[in-house]
């Protein structure tokens, strides 16, 4: 892979939870590449091992670790063994996360009579659902850091990447969870950034804007494979008139994480996005 930026981070000790992911794998192979140790955490063990195989097999150092971010235990075992296979924890990406069709209305709009009809309204919202959305995001960003973080306290170069999104500055549409849970993260990562700033810890995040993942297919394709209309909404609302790669994230985040150029930088949220956050719709 081509990296955007190039940046040292040999010796560096990188843990990455959601790098079974499709954004945290690469992520995860752009700090291996970089010369980062990476520590590849994901509730689906195959899937993060694979990644960290993918990785020493063109000659980078990482290991893949099953870790729940909503289970304090698990991540406790699991730092009990990236300490004795890699190190202490230089750089924590927080990117488990995401949405949950549980936590999703079917329409984006409620109507007169919509309380008599099969769709799912605000109101059939399960609780359940919504608490596992918000937590997965929420909580799911607050323990790895309470875990990860202990070994960064006083030591040169150690910072923090959440992930936000595009609806923690305005919430879109169907998913009050997912956006009342990114705008928490983005709240969270000034309020991380301001209470590490004695010890040393940069606390930064990025806002991707619209790449289309696993997470959100069937937000955005039909099941035959044309564009929902809210394909057609979003690239309307988005100045640069397309989806995002999911490649230029990496820009952003080695900027961020490079302890040099990113050196007086905390507490602030990247918008990757093609300017659908700048853009009113006139
Ligand atoms: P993804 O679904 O491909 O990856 C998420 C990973 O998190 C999966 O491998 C999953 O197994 C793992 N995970 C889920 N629950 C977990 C848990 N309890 N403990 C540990 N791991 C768990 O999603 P993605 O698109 O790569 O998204 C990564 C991050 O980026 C998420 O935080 C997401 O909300 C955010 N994001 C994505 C987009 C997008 O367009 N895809 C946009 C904005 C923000």
């Amino acid at each position: 892979m081509k990296l955007p930026i190039n940046t040292d981070l040999k010796g560096k000790v990188a843990v990455v939870t959601g790098a079974g992911g499709v954004i945290c794998s690469m992520i995860a192979k752009a700090l291996a590449q970089s010369g980062a140790k990476v520590a590849l955490l994901d509730l689906n063990e195959d899937s993060a091992k694979k990644y960290a195989e993918e990785i020493t097999c063109s000659g980078g150092i990482a290991k893949g670790y099953k870790a729940n971010v909503l289970d304090k235990e698990s991540l406790k075992k699991c730092h009990e063994l990236v300490l004795k296979d890699l190190g202490k924890c230089d750089i924590l990406v927080n990117g488990a996360g995401g949405n949950n069709p549980r936590a999703t209305t079917d329409k984006e709009y409620f109507e007169s009579g919509d309380l008599d009809s099969d769709t799912k309204s605000f109101f059939d919202l399960e609780q359940s659902g919504v608490e596992f959305v918000f937590n997965l995001n929420f909580i799911g960003t607050l323990l790895p850091t309470q875990e990860f973080a202990k070994d960064m306290v006083d030591r040169d170069g150690c910072n923090i990447l959440n992930i936000s999104s595009m609806n923690a500055y305005t919430p879109l549409t169907k998913i009050p969870a997912y956006s009342g849970a990114k705008a928490a993260v983005s709240n969270f990562t000034k309020w991380l950034a301001v209470h590490f700033s004695k010890v040393g810890i940069r606390v930064n995040a990025i806002a991707p804007g619209f790449f289309s993942t696993n997470q959100n297919k069937s937000l955005l394709w039909n099941e035959d494979g044309t564009p929902t209309a809210r394909t057609g909404k979003i690239l309307a609302a988005t100045p640069m008139g397309r989806f995002g790669e999911i490649e230029e994230i990496l820009g952003s985040v080695l900027f961020l994480l490079n302890n040099e150029a990113a050196s007086f930088i905390t507490g602030v949220v990247i918008p990757i996005d093609g300017g659908f956050s700048s853009y009113s719709g006139v």
